[in-house]
């Protein structure tokens, strides 16, 4: 059974912006301490790994599809280049009042890219930084990381309504936990 990775991107993959702000064009992108070794050790294990992040700031006329493409591009050669492989990112551009289904805490991009495969759930993982990405985790049967890089603090996980897996300081951290 397949065993499948959805990274979050903001605060997992690379430093988060200024709260409540976006990456706006590729030079804003800049990864975390370890993100890139992190991703191609998930590769190397055999993961299909995919990124889910809401970038809504797209629809609010701050930055455009193609500045999204271009960051998108950016991550996704750098990783390659470090031996990693991210087979898709999903990006939901929406507001919440456009309430799509898209959005996480909603699972539809999960869902998509799962697709008609068998998953082995148990060790298939949502990684992220926030309560939504947990939820979403959650939602779609996956095991659930939150990670300390992102706007979380230790002590806001437990005000959360769903509870992650594990805490971890950042993605490095949680891969090796992930790969033993
Ligand atoms: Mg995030
Ligand atoms: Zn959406």
């Amino acid at each position: 059974m397949k065993r499948i990775v959805f990274l979050d991107r903001d605060g997992v993959i690379n430093k988060n912006p200024v709260y409540l702000d976006y990456i706006r064009k590729p030079s804003q992108f800049k990864f975390l301490p370890g993100a890139e070794k992190a991703i191609r050790l998930l590769t190397e294990a055999g993961f299909d790994i995919y990124v889910v992040s809401n970038q809504s700031g797209v629809e609010k006329g701050l930055f455009t599809r193609q500045d999204l493409k271009a960051i998108n591009d950016k991550m996704i050669k750098a990783v390659e280049a470090s031996g990693g492989r991210i087979l898709k990112s999903y990006y939901c551009t929406h507001l919440t009042v456009q309430n799509c289904s898209c959005k996480k805490p909603k699972t539809a991009f999960i869902k998509k890219a799962i697709g008609k495969r068998r998953v082995d759930r148990k060790n298939s993982y949502f990684i992220g930084d926030t309560e939504r990405d947990i939820i979403a985790g959650k939602r779609a049967g996956l095991r659930a990381i939150a990670v300390l890089s992102g706007y979380t603090k230790k002590k806001d996980i437990r005000g959360w309504k769903a509870k992650p897996d594990f805490i971890a300081k950042n993605l490095l951290k949680a891969v090796k936990e992930i790969i033993v």
